[in-house]
């Protein structure tokens, strides 16, 4: 047993406390240096949701250079994430203080951001009229699950491809309140092996609300086709508190072990984007405590202009990662939802940054996937750039499909430098996509090439 176990938290407890757009005013008397951008501030988070935690306030923001500092761009919404059509429209409006109007045009601007990217609310929820409103099955092995009282986080991403579930509408939200249909469909789907607790981040979960959708799995005999409960979270950037301190967080610990000892195997996929995430002693507490139950924590992220779009980022946040035992997991590319165009990096630019990176890393922090695009026909990895008959593409695979025949056979699209989403790819001559106009996989599954013409080669650059 390692002393992270043995060691009960017994520091004082903090009480986690949203800052959230109530409390700007507040954080300029204790930030005085974030009036700079106070009202850009008030204006912008009238469309993206904002709240810190007092760990980033304390921790990972450098007051000292705002508009320099990457977790400002991470945390703080501002006007450039949008738009100039938005941006002039929200400006406007905020001047005119007609509340009523205010809503109108944020309501509007929200919904031309795609509040619900990868087709979320149409192709991944299962049939059951209300019963399973917080439940996506989206690939044959593995179900998500979005407990109702998960579906906040600690602090909000800018970025945040879920930021719909923050904004306050019902109809944008999933959210699973009664665990007995969840349970009753894993019965039904013995081919579900893993589930992923999502939100939101559970982690803002009490241990006890956890339980009600965990606790069975303690037991080896039900639902024996579960091998895997993974958690989606931040928390460790955000809340690190939230397993060093308190009875709730030896409550939590005490439930991964029970987990582990019913057979199931607990991966902690951590959300970590930046290598100062884990600079905080707190961090690597939290960290050790986690790994003491016999859990493994993997790293994932995307790639985001302003906050992490250099290979030496990676680099070091992969080698501090395999250092404290976290197994690089995925590096992703991000959304085409909230403001994706001023976060964006080109499908070409990450590939270079990932390929950089990985190449100077040990063969243990090869684990990484990615760059991944997330999005409606599965998880799309760019593996190279090429050349197919003196024509540059991408070379395309994916690494998870929800036609599970695609998954790791190579495709190509045409090399586009601009191209930052899927839906942005052309085939090459002779050659198809594997999904339509729409951006939704063909099936029956499509050939990737036209089988009457010779076999192409290709030569990587
Ligand atoms: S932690 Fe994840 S779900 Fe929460 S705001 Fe950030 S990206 Fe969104």
């Amino acid at each position: 047993m390692r002393d992270a176990e043995k060691e009960p938290s017994s520091e004082p407890l903090e009480k986690y406390r949203p800052w959230t757009r109530n409390q700007l005013g507040e954080l300029v008397n204790k930030h005085p240096e974030f009036s700079e951008v106070l009202e850009d501030v008030q204006m912008a988070s009238r469309v993206f949701p904002f709240r810190l935690s007092t760990h980033v306030i304390d921790n990972l923001i450098k007051w000292d250079n705002l508009r320099e500092d990457p977790f400002f761009h991470l945390l703080i919404p501002t006007l450039d994430m949008l738009e100039e059509g938005h941006r002039e429209a929200l400006q406007e409006v905020c001047l005119s203080g007609d509340e009523a109007r205010i809503t109108s045009v944020v309501n509007t601007i929200r919904a031309d951001l795609n509040p619900h990217p990868a087709d979320q609310m149409t192709l991944n929820t299962p049939d059951e009229g209300d019963n399973l409103n917080g439940v996506q099955h989206k690939y044959p092995e593995i179900v998500l699950l979005f407990p109702s009282a998960g579906q906040t986080c600690h602090s909000y991403c800018t970025y945040c491809f879920r930021w719909a579930q923050f904004i306050g509408d019902s109809d944008l939200k999933f959210a699973q309140k009664e665990a007995g249909y969840f349970f009753s469909y894993l019965q039904e789907h013995e081919e579900v092996t893993d589930v992923l607790v999502t939100g939101g981040d559970p982690m803002v979960m009490r241990t006890k609300m956890l339980q009600k959708y965990l606790e069975p799995f303690c037991d080896a005999e039900f639902l024996p086709h579960i091998n895997t409960i993974r958690f989606g979270s931040k928390a460790l950037t955000f809340w690190p508190k939230r397993f060093t301190e308190g009875e709730d967080s030896d409550n939590l610990l005490a439930l991964f072990r029970r987990l582990i000892a019913g057979g199931r195997h607990v991966a902690f996929m951590a959300h970590i984007g930046h290598p100062r995430e884990l600079e905080p002693p707190l961090f690597k507490k939290a960290v050790e405590r986690i790994q003491s139950t016999g859990a493994v924590i993997r790293s994932q992220a995307p790639l985001i202009a302003g906050f992490n779009d250099s290979a030496d980022l990676w680099l070091q946040k992969w080698k501090r990662e395999v250092n404290l035992g976290i197994i690089p997991y995925y590096m992703f590319i991000a959304r085409d939802t909230g403001a994706q165009n001023y976060f964006k990096v080109s499908l070409s630019d990450s590939f270079k940054i990932y390929q950089e990176a990985v190449s100077k890393i040990t063969g243990l922090a090869r684990t990484v996937r990615g760059p991944s695009m997330s999005c409606s026909p599965g998880k799309v990895a760019i593996d190279g750039i090429s050349e197919i008959d003196g024509v540059k593409a991408f070379v395309l695979r994916f690494i998870q499909c929800r036609n599970p025949e695609l998954v790791g056979r190579p495709f190509f699209a045409k090399f586009d430098k601009h191209a930052a989403w899927f839906d942005e790819l052309e085939p090459i001559d002779g050659q198809v996509l594997p999904w339509d106009s729409n951006g939704r996989l063909k099936l029956p599954s499509p050939l990737l090439r036209d089988e009457s013409l010779p076999l192409i080669h290709h030569q990587t650059l």
